[in-house]
């Protein structure tokens, strides 16, 4: 092995034991958890290596990094999902690679990704971000909406040609009353979670957890995790 592809392949074990044991620990079944490797800042040859070892779920957070690479990867059997802020002027270029949207947080979102899917042929499986810091009726920072708005975006996308309601997903926040308590805000989203599937049953994704605090999303309930540096290193910029 190249010594890239040794120091991926330990990194991903290390990982890899911590979902175990978190699993472990919250009894939880091993396979209810999905890695999904955030590949943000790093090339191509990488998302190659990580595909031989196994990975097959990736994750992007900028249209203009991912759309080239998801090109080069085309051959590998991977699912690509977008977690990043989306402009609308980008869900074009998004719905030609991604399989799942992780950042539906408006309308404005669901009609012009519902235009695009329709037209490109394909049906995308969408999480709306929900931003725990953010006040009733407003959107989060880092995007996102805030928990009252949940409902009302998880119909349109019911109603969205193109588009199914699959989940949810949500960042720890930095402020506010969960700042420093990962374990509450993924519990809090899980809580979030249960309310949305009384009407969408089959919206029962919920990503949560990254690097720092997957562990906390496992033991809540998460099903899909979201982890960068652990698996590819600490990033030279922030991305
Ligand atoms: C970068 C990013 C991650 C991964 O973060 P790490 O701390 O590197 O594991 C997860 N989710 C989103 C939305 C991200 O932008």
């Amino acid at each position: 092995m190249t010594d890239r592809k040794t120091e991926l392949a330990g990194n991903l074990a290390r990982v890899e034991e911590r979902i175990s044991s978190a699993c472990a620990a919250a009894g939880r079944a091993r396979d209810e958890v999905t890695l999904i490797v955030v590949t943000k800042t790093y090339p191509a040859s990488d998302v190659r290596l990580l595909a031989e070892l196994g990975v097959r779920h990736v994750a992007e957070n900028r249209d203009q990094d991912a759309a080239p690479k998801a090109a080069e990867c085309a051959d590998l059997p991977l699912t690509w999902h977008f977690v990043g802020q989306l402009q609308t002027n980008k869900v074009r270029s998004v719905v030609s690679y991604a399989d799942v949207v992780h950042s539906i947080d408006r309308d404005r979102l669901v009609t012009a990704l519902s235009a695009a899917a329709v037209r490109a042929g394909r049906e995308l499986d969408c999480l709306i971000q929900v931003a725990l810091d953010a006040e009733s009726g407003e959107r989060g920072a880092r995007g996102g909406v805030a928990p009252d708005g949940v409902a009302a975006l998880a119909d349109g996308l019911a109603a969205a040609e193109g588009l199914r309601p699959a989940g949810l997903m949500t960042v720890a926040p930095l402020a506010g009353p969960f700042a420093g308590r990962p374990r509450a805000a993924f519990d809090r989203l899980l809580e979030i979670s249960t309310g949305m599937r009384a009407a969408h049953p089959a919206a029962n994704m919920v990503s949560a957890g990254m690097s720092a605090d997957l562990d906390d999303a496992v033991a809540a309930g998460a099903t899909h995790v979201r982890v960068g540096s652990a698996v590819l290193g600490v990033r030279p910029r922030l991305g």
